[in-house]
């Protein structure tokens, strides 16, 4: 089993990466962005406490995003392999995977860092809102969004690197060079599926 974490900014490619390393690996993905956006769609009791926040560009406090993960980690068992998406996101949540992976015989095997200027993110955003109408990807929560990566999110790569499971891998380039250079870290390790 192998889990992995797929690091960066809002606008690196995560998402992207993601499809493709499911495809190879078959990892249950699990994005928070994706189950928070799916809570707020179906209006449930979670979607409706995280919505403004989301709408916002803030992180969601650790406390409903832990509880939410655990429950998602929970639903599958059988997993070969976890693709984290979007966390952790703080330090707090970094330790508590840690910890949910640990009480389940396991660990995170490896930490993907995409690597990606400010300047860059801000531009493929600016270009996905023309496409995909994300109420988030506005200038002002986009804003917010790349302040709170820079000011929190970031501090979660120095957890992992003395950990010695920081990978940095350059996010700008062709999207299968990028790929390459992901299963190049990941190879050896796990077994494709395809
Ligand atoms: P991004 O494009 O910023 O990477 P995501 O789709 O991963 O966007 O997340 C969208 C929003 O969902 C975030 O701006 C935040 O409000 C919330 N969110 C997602 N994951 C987390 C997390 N791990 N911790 C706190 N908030 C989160």
């Amino acid at each position: 089993m192998i889990n992995l974490v797929l690091f960066g900014p809002p606008g690196a490619g995560k998402g992207t990466q993601s499809e493709k390393l499911i495809a190879r690996y078959g990892f249950v993905h699990i994005s928070t962005g994706d189950l928070f956006r799916w809570h707020t769609k179906n209006d449930t009791p979670l979607g409706k406490r995280v919505k403004e926040i989301m709408n916002s560009g803030a992180l969601v406090p650790d406390e409903i995003t832990i509880a939410m993960l655990k429950e998602e980690l929970d639903k599958n068992p059988q997993a070969k392999g976890f693709l984290f998406d979007g966390f952790p996101r703080t330090v707090p949540q970094a330790e508590a995977l840690d910890q949910f992976m640990k009480s389940n015989g396991s660990a995170i095997h490896f930490v993907v860092a995409l690597n990606v200027t400010e300047e860059e993110v801000r531009t493929r955003i600016a270009r996905r809102r023309t496409v995909e109408n994300r109420a988030d990807d506005e200038e002002e929560k986009l804003n917010k969004r790349i302040t709170e990566y820079f000011s929190k999110t970031i501090h979660v790569l120095p957890y992992y690197e003395q950990k010695g499971r920081l990978n940095t891998v350059n996010g700008i380039g062709s999207i299968d060079g990028i790929f390459d250079n992901i299963t190049r870290i990941i190879d050896g390790k796990a077994t494709p599926v395809s």
